[in-house]
């Protein structure tokens, strides 16, 4: 049985390529008779609020995509993810750091593919009196091996990442006790039983975190699907910012089944561009037909 899940994070109203990312979530598991878990992930209390979850609730009806349970909110999930972590701990595989910013700038470290910089390990190696000298609340890493995670993606097919050299020991939590996305995450999939995962393209290269941290934690690793980016037309993707295309604007012009229709089209679900119910689209949804580079709008 399929169990599938949205897991949109309640910052503002979903846009176009939320909807992309939501519908194909919806189709690929009722393709499947699964069924569907949604989840609000508001771990950052200070960029998410109820209220935007409640409009994203609301929005996801409209538009026709409906779920079978609710997972507790992430912002209610602390005691979950401490005991995740303290199963890391008890594996020696977390360490605290107080590398600030500039620290990690100034260490020069090489960056990874994507430009962002690979954490040097300077706080890796800190003898205990050392730790004990530091005054302010640490942040908790995870120790990476120079090991390659390999996963085959229902989209974009094989994807390999070696997690020393292409991430390096990544943040477990936050210096202020907030609970970092790639831990929450695998916590509530696997406490929900998720099986598969279709999400944007732009959380590719967290899935080898995501699966090591599955490893470590002797959870069962889900079927991911990472579907396309929608670009806007001067090629840069599609953010909450886009007022235009979010979902405030959409409803007052457009129909759940024109909106749904011409997804499903760019997709390549569908060969013309014509309205259809999100039912309607079941039958005709196969992840063969689903493009896998980013889609210009
Ligand atoms: N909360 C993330 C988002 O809204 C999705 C995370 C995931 O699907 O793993 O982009």
């Amino acid at each position: 049985m399929t169990v599938g899940r949205f897991a949109p994070s309640p910052s503002g109203r979903m846009h176009l390529g939320n909807v992309f990312a939501a519908m194909l979530a919806w189709l690929s598991v009722r393709a499947k008779d699964g069924t569907l878990v949604l989840r609000m992930e508001d771990l950052d209390p200070e960029r998410t609020s109820l209220a935007h979850a409640a409009v994203i609730r609301d929005d996801l009806s409209w538009l026709g995509l409906d779920w079978d349970s609710e997972q507790t909110r992430q912002g209610l999930r602390a005691p979950a993810y401490r005991a995740a972590l303290e199963q890391l701990c008890a594996q020696e595989r977390v360490y605290p750091c107080w590398c600030t910013r500039g620290d990690l700038k100034a260490a020069m470290a090489p960056h990874a593919a994507d430009g962002k910089p690979i954490y040097p390990g300077t706080c890796r190696l800190l003898r205990p009196e050392e730790r004990a000298k530091k005054t302010r609340p640490p942040l908790l890493r995870m120790r990476v091996p120079d090991e390659d995670v390999v996963f085959t993606d229902g989209v974009q097919g094989a994807y390999r990442e070696n997690l020393a050299r292409q991430c390096g020991d990544f943040v477990l939590r936050r210096a202020d006790g907030v609970f970092a996305y790639q831990l929450a995450v695998v916590t509530d999939d696997a406490a929900a039983g998720v099986n598969e995962v279709v999400r944007g393209c732009d959380l590719l290269d967290s899935t080898p975190r995501q699966i090591y941290l599955q490893r470590c934690l002797g959870d069962a690793e889900p079927h991911y699907y990472h579907v396309p980016l929608l670009l806007a037309a001067d090629g840069h993707r599609l953010s909450k910012r886009e007022k235009d295309l979010d979902m405030g604007a959409l409803r007052q012009t457009s129909s759940p089944e024109r909106l749904l229709g011409h997804l499903a089209y760019v997709a390549g679900i569908l060969d013309c561009d014509e309205p259809a119910s999100a039912c309607e689209l079941i039958g005709e949804f196969s992840w063969d037909k689903v493009k896998k580079e980013n889609i210009s709008l």
